[in-house]
C-alpha cells in the first residue's frame, strides 16, 4: 500500500492550490479526485471573479482569505502564465436608497482594507461605462478576472511538476482513523496518509461523516448562467454588479467579461435537494435575461450561446439571511483531519491564501522542509491565433499538424488539441479538451469540431470510441458506431 505525509481530497481550485503550496515541500502529496479531470465542481463552473472583499462580513475569515488571496493573484498569474485582467468592478444604483447602500458597502470594504474605491456619478460614469443604466455607481477598481479553470489545471499541473501525484477518476469511499495514519479506500486503491486534507466542496460533509458525527450541514444552492457571444463584450469595460438585496442571500445577477471576451449573464440563487442537479432552467434564464436587462437595456436574447450552471456549498440553510463564514481548521476529534467547509464564494479569489494557512496547520504536525529545486514558473505556450503570421508559418514548417484548424469559431489548431490531449494529469474527456485549449467553446459550441476531436482521439491516442467521455466518468459520448467503414 502507499504512504503519503498528505493526502488531500478532492481537485477543485482549493486541493489544487493546496496541493502547490505543498509541493514547495519535501514531504509526499496525493490528490484524490473522483472526477475524469481536476476543476470538476464548482471550480469549473463560476464568474471567474478575483474578488475583493467588499462584500465579506467584516473580521470573517470570507474577508480575510479574499483580501489576501487578491493581492497574490498577480504573483501567481506571472508565475504560472495565468489570465488574469484587473477590469474592475462598478456596483450600481439605481435610486437614492441604493445610494446610501454604496456607502454602506464602500465603508465594509474599507474596514476590509480594500483600496481604491469610491462612489462616482455623473459624466464620469456615462463615460466609463455609456450602455449602463443607473444614477450612481461604486468603482472597486482591484477587482479582476481570470479563467478559472485554468487556474485549477495550471495549479494542479506544476504540482505534478514538483512531485505531487494526481489520481482521477478515483473516489474516496471510505476513511478510517488507524493510531497514527488514516486509511483511505478508494475505487483506486486504497492509500495511508499521515494528515488528510478534506477540500471536497460540496461533499465535504460525506467525507467527514465517515470518520465521525458532523456537526454542520451543507446546503447546496444553484447558480444559473448564460454566456453571450464575444460580438457584445464591448456593451461594458468593468464587471457590473447591482447593490445586494441582503434577503436574496447572494450577490445579484451582474455582467461580467470574461478572460476570453464573452459576456456572462448571472447568476441565479437557488437552494436545491440534489448536490449533483446543474440543469439549467427555462425560467431562471428569462429571471437572468430580464434581469440583465434591466441593466443593460440594449442587451437582445439572440447574443445567448449557452448556458450552465454551477453549484455553490452553503453551511447557511434557506432563510438565513447572513453569512456563514468558512470553517478551515484540524478536526477537534479527528487530529490530523484537516476540514475546508462552505468555501463558496469568494473560494477562487481566497484559494492562494487558504493553501497558505492549511500548509501552516500541516506544519504543525509535519516538519515541512522546502525543496532546493521547487520548479514555480509553468512554461505555457501562446495560442497559435494569439501568434504573430511569422511565428505561425514557422510552426507550421517544423509540423504542418498547426496548420489544420479543428475548431473554427475560436481558431484552434489540431496539434494544440494533441497537445491539451497529451497533459501530465492525462485527463481524456471533451471537457478536458475544451478547457485546455478552448476547442468547441465557440459560437457553434462544438458543432463543427467534436468529430475532428474524436477522430485524433482515436488516431493519436487509440481510444476506442466507446470510451470516449464528455467530462465525468460516466459521460459516454457514444455507444458504438452506426456504420462500420471499410478498414475501421
Ligand atoms: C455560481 C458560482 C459562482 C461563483 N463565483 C465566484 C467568483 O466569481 N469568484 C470567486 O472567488 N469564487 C466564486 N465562486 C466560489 C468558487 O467557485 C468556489 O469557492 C471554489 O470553486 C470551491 O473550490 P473547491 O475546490 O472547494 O470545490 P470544488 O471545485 O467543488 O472541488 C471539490 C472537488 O472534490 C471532488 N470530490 C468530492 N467528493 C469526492 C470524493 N469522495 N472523492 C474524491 N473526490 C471528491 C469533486 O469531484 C470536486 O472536483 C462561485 C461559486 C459558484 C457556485
Amino acid at each position: 500500500m502507499f504512504n503519503f505525509h498528505v493526502a488531500i481530497i478532492g481537485g477543485g481550485v482549493i486541493g489544487s492550490a493546496i496541493a502547490r503550496e505543498l509541493s514547495k515541500y519535501k514531504i509526499n502529496v496525493i490528490v484524490i479526485e473522483m472526477g475524469s479531470d481536476v476543476a470538476s465542481g464548482a471550480s469549473k463552473a463560476n464568474s471567474g471573479v478575483v474578488h475583493s472583499g467588499i462584500n465579506s462580513a467584516e473580521f470573517s475569515l470570507k474577508a480575510r482569505f479574499c483580501v489576501e488571496g487578491n493581492k497574490m493573484f498577480q504573483h501567481l498569474a506571472d508565475e504560472l502564465n495565468l489570465p488574469l485582467k484587473w477590469i474592475g468592478k462598478l456596483v450600481i444604483a439605481k435610486n437614492d436608497e441604493e445610494i446610501n447602500k454604496l456607502e454602506c458597502l464602500k465603508n465594509v470594504g474599507i474596514k476590509n482594507g480594500v483600496k481604491g474605491l469610491k462612489i462616482i456619478g455623473g459624466t464620469e460614469l456615462k463615460k466609463q461605462e455609456p450602455h449602463i443604466s443607473c444614477v450612481s455607481g461604486l468603482w472597486v477598481p482591484t477587482a479582476g478576472i481570470t479563467l478559472p479553470y485554468q487556474l485549477t489545471i495550471i495549479l494542479a499541473e506544476n504540482s505534478i511538476e514538483n512531485g505531487v501525484k494526481f489520481l482521477l477518476e478515483a473516489k474516496v469511499k471510505d476513511l478510517k482513523k488507524k493510531n497514527d495514519y488514516f486509511l483511505i479506500e478508494t475505487n483506486k486503491g486504497n492509500f495511508q496518509s499521515d494528515i488528510v486534507i478534506n477540500a471536497s466542496g460540496l461533499n465535504c460533509r460525506e467525507i467527514v461523516s465517515m470518520i465521525e458525527e458532523p456537526d454542520f450541514n451543507v446546503y447546496p444552492c444553484r447558480g444559473e448562467y448564460l454566456v453571450l457571444d464575444k460580438n457584445y463584450s464591448s456593451l461594458i469595460n468593468s464587471m457590473i454588479y447591482p447593490v445586494p438585496v441582503v434577503e436574496h442571500g447572494f450577490l445579484g445577477i451582474h455582467i461580467t467579461p470574461t478572460i476570453e471576451g464573452n459576456l456572462l449573464l448571472g447568476p441565479s440563487s437557488e437552494y436545491i435537494n440534489n448536490p449533483n442537479d446543474k440543469k439549467t432552467t427555462k425560467e431562471k434564464m428569462n429571471i437572468i435575461f430580464s434581469e440583465a436587462k434591466e441593466i443593460i437595456p440594449i442587451i437582445s436574447k439572440k447574443a445567448v450561446i449557452n448556458a450552465y450552471a454551477g453549484i455553490r456549498c452553503k453551511l447557511s440553510p434557506p432563510g438565513l439571511y447572513k453569512q456563514v463564514d468558512y470553517i478551515v481548521e484540524e478536526s477537534k476529534k479527528t487530529p490530523g483531519l484537516i476540514n475546508l467547509l462552505g468555501i463558496e464564494s469568494p473560494g477562487l479569489t481566497a484559494a492562494p491564501a487558504i493553501a497558505i494557512e492549511v500548509s501552516n496547520i500541516v506544519s504543525k504536525s509535519i516538519e515541512l522542509k522546502q525543496k532546493n529545486k521547487f520548479k514555480s514558473k509553468s512554461n505555457k505556450r501562446k495560442r497559435f491565433s494569439e501568434m504573430s503570421t511569422e511565428e505561425q508559418s514557422a510552426l507550421i514548417k517544423e509540423d504542418n499538424s498547426w496548420g489544420r484548424i479543428v475548431c473554427r469559431c475560436e481558431h484552434v489548431t489540431e496539434a494544440e488539441v494533441i497537445k491539451a490531449l497529451s497533459n501530465p494529469l492525462e485527463a481524456k474527456t471533451f471537457s478536458s479538451v475544451k478547457y485546455r485549449c478552448r476547442a468547441g467553446m465557440g459560437r457553434c459550441q462544438g458543432g463543427f469540431c467534436t468529430q475532428h476531436i474524436v477522430r485524433i482521439m482515436e488516431k493519436n491516442f487509440n481510444l476506442d470510441i466507446k470510451n470516449i467521455k464528455l467530462k465525468s466518468p460516466d459521460s459516454k459520448l457514444f455507444y458504438g458506431r452506426v456504420r462500420v467503414e471499410k478498414g475501421d
